[in-house]
C-alpha cells in the first residue's frame, strides 16, 4: 500500500497534510491516491469517512487493489501537497458506535459465549450478529453490563501485538486474517482483531442503547445506538410518544389501554355501520317490482356478507341475473352476482376475459373484483 493509514495510530487526528500520488476520472469525480491519509476507508462493516481535501470533499473513501482511493468531487494535480479534514462528528459518531459494538458482543461472549458473525455500521444504523439467541432478559442484562462498562471509563487501546505476544493471546476475531494483526482491547471485558479507530475509554462511548432485536439466521441481530446517535433516537421516539399522547388526550403511561380501548371501540362502530347499510340495502332491494327479471345495483363500500345476503335476497324474488357491485370507477368494484336461472360461473368467466376481472364462484353464485368502469360493466353485461 503506497498510503500511510494516519487513522491507524491516532484515530482522533482531524486534518493532515499530503503528496497527491495520483488523480485520475472515476465514473463520477475523481479517484485520488495520496502518500498519507486520516480518512477511514471502507471496511470490515464499516462505511468509510467523509470530509474535505483542498478545496474540494471526499465523498467515499475505498480500499481498491490494496490501496487506499479517495473519491473526490473535483481534480488535484500530482505532486501538489493538499490539506485534508476528516468531517470529525461523523468521525466521532463512528468511533462511538463500534467501541460500543466491541463492548456488547465482547460481554456477549464472555456471559453466554457467543460468536459475532456479523457486523454493519453505516451512517444511520449499527447491527451486530450474534450465533446465539437472545431474549430480551439476556439482551436487557447485556446493556446494563455495557453501561456499567461505560460508567467504569474503562482504557480501549490498539496495539499490533507481536507473533510471540500473539500466540500467548485470546481474541475475537471474525474471520481468518493475512498479515499483521491488529487488537483491540477493552481492559478486562474485550480483545478483537479490528482495523477500525476506537474511542480512548469507554466513557466516550457515552450510552450504549438497544434499539431492537430479531432472530437471524439461527442466531440474534441486534441493533444498537450509542452515544449522540442514542440521544437522537431518544428524542425522536419521545417526539412520536409526545405527538401520539396529545391526539389522544392522555397521560404517556396511558397510550396502550387507550389506545386498546379505541381498536375496540372502532371495531363496535364498523359491526354498526355495517349493520345499518345492511339494513339499507334490503330497503332498496325491497323497493324493486318483482316483474324485473335482471338486477344489478351498483354501490360503494359494502362488505362481502352485506353483498352476499342482498344478492341472495334478490335472487328470490327475480329471475334473471342479479348483482351487487361495490366499489367507485377509480379504485375499481368488488362484486357478487347470483341467479336461479343463468350459470354465474359462466358470467364470471366472461367478466374475467372481457374486463380482467378476478374471481369465481358456481353456477348459483358468484364474487370477485374488477378493475373497470361502471359504464364498461353495465355495457358488458
Ligand atoms: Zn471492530
Amino acid at each position: 500500500m503506497k498510503t500511510q493509514p494516519l487513522y491507524d495510530n491516532n484515530p482522533f487526528q482531524k486534518t493532515f497534510q499530503s503528496k497527491v500520488l495520483s488523480c485520475t476520472q472515476a465514473d463520477t469525480g475523481y479517484k485520488v491516491l495520496l502518500d498519507q491519509t486520516v480518512f477511514f476507508p471502507e471496511q470490515g462493516g464499516q462505511t468509510s469517512d467523509i470530509g474535505t481535501l483542498g478545496d474540494g470533499k471526499v465523498i467515499d473513501v475505498q480500499i481498491e487493489n490494496d490501496e487506499i482511493v479517495h473519491y473526490t468531487d473535483i481534480a488535484y494535480t500530482v505532486g501538489t501537497t493538499v490539506t485534508g479534514e476528516i468531517d470529525w462528528q461523523h468521525r466521532f459518531s463512528k468511533m462511538q458506535q463500534h467501541t460500543g459494538e466491541h463492548l456488547f458482543t465482547g460481554l456477549a461472549h464472555n456471559k453466554f459465549g457467543a460468536e459475532n458473525v456479523g457486523f454493519h455500521l453505516s451512517d444511520n444504523t449499527v447491527t451486530l450478529d450474534l450465533n446465539i439467541e437472545l431474549d430480551l432478559e439476556k439482551v436487557r442484562l447485556l446493556e446494563r453490563l455495557a453501561n456499567e462498562a461505560i460508567a467504569e471509563d474503562i482504557p480501549v487501546r490498539a496495539f499490533y501485538p507481536s507473533d510471540e505476544e500473539l500466540s500467548q493471546i485470546e481474541y475475537r476475531s471474525k474471520k481468518e486474517i493475512d498479515g499483521a494483526i491488529r487488537l483491540v482491547e477493552i481492559q478486562g471485558i474485550d480483545m478483537c482483531a479490528c482495523c477500525a479507530p476506537h474511542v480512548r475509554t469507554t466513557g466516550q462511548v457515552g450510552i450504549l442503547k438497544v434499539v431492537s432485536f430479531n432472530k437471524y439466521k439461527g442466531g440474534t441481530r441486534v441493533y444498537i445506538a450509542c452515544g449522540l446517535r442514542a440521544l437522537a433516537d431518544y428524542n425522536r421516539k419521545m417526539d412520536i410518544l409526545s405527538q401520539t399522547y396529545q391526539v389522544l388526550n392522555c397521560k404517556e403511561d396511558e397510550i396502550p389501554e387507550k389506545v386498546k380501548a379505541l381498536l375496540l371501540d372502532n371495531k363496535q362502530q364498523k359491526y354498526e355501520i355495517s349493520e345499518i347499510k345492511a339494513k339499507i340495502l334490503m330497503e332498496q332491494i325491497e323497493k324493486y317490482p318483482s316483474e324485473i327479471v335482471d338486477v344489478t345495483i351498483f354501490t360503494e363500500d359494502l362488505d362481502a356478507k352485506n353483498m352476499r345476503d342482498g344478492v341472495n335476497a334478490l335472487v328470490e324474488k327475480h329471475e334473471g341475473l342479479c348483482a351487487i357491485f361495490s366499489g367507485n370507477d377509480d379504485d375499481g368494484y368488488n362484486f357478487v352476482i347470483g341467479s336461479r336461472t343463468r350459470d354465474c360461473s359462466a358470467i364470471a368467466v366472461g367478466l374475467r376475459e372481457l374486463l380482467g376481472a378476478k374471481g369465481g364462484g358456481s353456477k348459483q353464485m358468484a364474487q370477485g373484483s374488477i378493475m373497470a368502469t361502471r359504464s364498461q360493466i353495465e355495457q358488458t353485461l
